[in-house]
């Protein structure tokens, strides 16, 4: 196999040097005390690997991100934080459920699909970092708590739009791959 990390030849999808590369995230706690469990921190290999699943449907890594922070996942049912239909359409891909799926199997819980997507995401001049949170619908209202997935949370505005929708007493855990500063950009 090639190595996601650095193209070279490896014995699997990432090479020892790329894995030992990747730091864990802290937790964060966003406003309004939502707790925020993500695998790796939006640096370096981390970030090449988010971003080759949300372009290039390159899945080994969310099979790392689950295997990463499953032993702190309440077992409760898992709701994604869904990509938008024309992101979905160009790239093939809903990042954020392909993480879901996984972790949904590993605390043995269902996926939900309540949100459903916006068609575009919105956008300000002046680069993604400004993309306003996008506004999700509601297919169904969850019965219970859940645990949120997002592929990467940045400033947490996507979390907070999905919170609006869900309702905030109903979100036991957010969890991502990636936590990114807010500073850092976000493709
Ligand atoms: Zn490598």
């Amino acid at each position: 196999m090639i190595c996601q990390g650095c193209h070279l030849v490896a014995g699997g999808f990432l090479c020892e040097r790329c894995r030992s590369g990747l730091r864990p995230a802290p937790e964060r706690i966003l406003h309004g005390g939502i707790r925020v469990v993500a695998a790796f921190q939006h640096v370096g290999v981390a970030r090449d690997l988010v971003l080759g699943l949300k372009y290039r449907g390159l899945t080994a890594f969310a099979d790392l991100v689950v295997e990463s922070i499953a032993p702190r996942v309440p077992a409760m049912p898992v709701v994604p934080i869904p990509r938008t239909w024309s992101r979905q359409i160009r790239y093939g891909i809903d990042p954020a459920r392909e993480i879901a799926v996984r972790m949904a199997r590993a605390v043995g819980c269902p996926v939900l699909d309540l949100l459903s997507p916006p068609i575009h995401a919105p956008r300000r001049a002046g680069g993604d970092h400004h993309r306003l949170p996008p506004r999700f619908g509601m297919r169904r209202p969850p019965e219970g708590r859940i645990v949120l997935v997002d592929d990467v949370v940045t400033t947490g505005a996507t979390i907070r739009s999905a919170l609006s929708v869900l309702g905030p007493d109903r979100i036991a855990l957010v969890i991502a791959a990636n936590l990114a500063d807010t500073v850092s950009s976000q493709r």
